[in-house]
């Protein structure tokens, strides 16, 4: 929000950072040093006057509030780092069920006993438990130690200051006060008993979105010293009529979204991306002929205009299938964005701008009708067959043609509708897991085609071509048993 402090009040705030982001630094030492000793950041660590500082203890204690937040944040990327280590690595299973456990409850630091439910072969028994042993838990630490040192930890010289409630109190101006603003900002400052005042004038967007004020705020501080004003709204779910429990989307090469419906969405989207890649790379041409830094202003333009295009058309197709189809759920891959027929500037603001884009718009679809947004792992998504299972790379024949090459299958789809198909399969399985490798999921494809082969040899309504000769289910194997070495055609997977 604009905000109409003047050059003193304004100095009042600023004057909060330095103090600020060195007691966050501070207290954060504590909380490593409890961390490590307990297993737990303590969010109520209370010798909190034992650092010195020149701010309030009310701000002291928003302040390790915010830091308590950010190394919470840290610790649970960091968890998801253990958990792909740890589901890479060769160990045996039941060990790596225990790491997981821990890593699951962040106990990797906790000094008191670990129970875990019972499992016997990948089944748990009920109301059964055992104890964690010590070499496991120290093996735990040790990986956590390992993926801590990939990262640095976090520092707190940038960061800006998220207020609550105790330290600063938003209230919307009197009825028939001040035209000019809309709220006032009250932030208590360095100088005790002495909190400023700021008036904020309010803007259509924040207006526009319904919901409850929360008595929060963010100051950031600008590169450019000048201090921005934020501040939050619980938003409240819009009303919402689910027709279908899940919809799988495909982002395709040809149309923007394909459903496992078989409707294709933003039939047009490429091409305008394509023409427009044109006239990107050529006026990039010429500036560069004439060795002249690429981004001049019309070039810039048409790049805002682009991505422009690219938000507004995500949301539209996005928001009309929600229309539609009225899912309760989504399922989408984790997006690739290249697409061969485009440059590399292209493809790399297409994976910016547009991963973002969706992105956000299915953050919001979550938000506003609560709509569950799920990410499966895309691999080999675009050359699995939807009906038998069937996976290689020639089973897709051009960039919309999707023809299964088990000769007892066959089936002929738009690529696009099929890689939907096989994005709903994968969804609440092990493969959606993005931890799993390529090679994994390849195997495991081929794994599960065998054994579907096994209990059906015949597909059913099969539309068998005799001709095919290099086709890996040919007539040399038994019907629809391939030989684990083609099934991957030319590449190795
Ligand atoms: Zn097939």
């Amino acid at each position: 929000m604009k905000h109409e402090a003047n050059k003193r009040k304004e100095e009042k705030v600023k004057e909060m950072f330095q103090p600020y982001r060195k007691f966050a630094e501070e207290v954060s030492k504590a909380e490593w040093n409890h961390f490590f000793a307990t297993g737990r950041f303590n969010k109520y660590l209370d010798n909190l006057h034992h650092i010195p500082s020149e701010l309030t203890e009310r701000q002291k204690q928003t302040c390790r509030d915010q830091a308590v937040g950010i190394l919470e944040s840290f610790v649970s990327n960091r968890a998801n780092d253990f958990k792909r280590t740890v589901f890479r690595s060769k160990l045996p299973q039941d060990i790596k069920l225990q790491l997981f456990y821990i890593n699951k409850h962040h106990l990797w630091h906790c000094y008191g006993e670990i129970e875990m439910p019972l499992f016997i072969d990948g089944e748990r028994v009920r109301g059964e438990h055992v104890l964690i042993g010590d070499d496991i838990r120290k093996l735990a630490r040790r990986v956590f130690k390992h993926v801590l040192s990939k990262h640095r930890k976090p520092s707190y010289g940038n960061i800006n200051l998220a207020l609550d409630a105790k330290v600063a109190g938003i209230f919307p101006k009197e009825e028939g006060g001040a035209t000019e603003f809309d709220y006032w900002l009250k932030i208590s400052t360095l100088e005790r008993g002495n909190p400023v005042h700021i008036p904020l004038k309010t803007n259509y967007y924040f207006e526009d979105v319904d919901g409850d004020l929360k008595n929060f705020c963010f100051v950031n501080l600008r590169e450019n010293g000048n201090l921005e004003l934020c501040l939050v709204k619980d938003k409240d779910k819009l009303p919402y009529e689910v027709k279908t429990d899940e919809i799988s989307l495909d982002w395709g090469l040809c149309v923007m979204f394909a459903t496992e419906f078989g409707d294709l969405y933003g039939r047009n989207f490429f091409e305008v991306l394509k023409d427009k890649d044109k006239t990107l790379t050529r006026l990039a041409k010429q500036r560069q002929k004439r060795k002249l830094n690429t981004a001049s202003k019309r070039y810039k333009t048409i790049r805002r205009k682009l991505k422009e295009y690219m938000k507004n058309e995500i949301n539209r197709v996005l928001t009309r299938i929600v229309k539609t189809h009225g899912p309760a759920k989504i399922i989408v891959e984790r997006l690739d964005f290249r697409n061969p027929d485009f440059s590399k500037r292209m493809n790399r603001l297409l994976s910016q701008c547009g991963r973002l884009a969706i992105e956000t718009k299915l953050q919001t679809l979550h938000e506003d009708y609560g709509i569950e947004i799920e990410y499966v792992n895309p691999a080999w998504t675009s050359c699995e067959c939807s009906r038998c299972g069937w996976t290689e790379n020639k089973n897709r024949k051009s960039r919309d043609r999707f023809v299964c090459r088990n000769n007892n299958c066959g089936t002929a789809l738009h690529a696009d509708v099929n890689g939907a198909r096989v994005i709903r399969s994968r969804s609440s399985t092990s493969l959606a897991s993005s931890f799993v490798s390529r090679e994994a999921i390849f195997n495991a494809l081929q794994d599960q085609f065998q054994a579907s082969v096994e209990r059906y040899p015949y597909w059913p309504d099969k539309t068998v071509e005799r001709g095919r000769r290099n086709s890996p289910a040919g007539a040399s194997t038994p019907r629809g048993v391939a030989k684990p070495k083609e099934l991957c055609g030319n590449k190795k997977p």
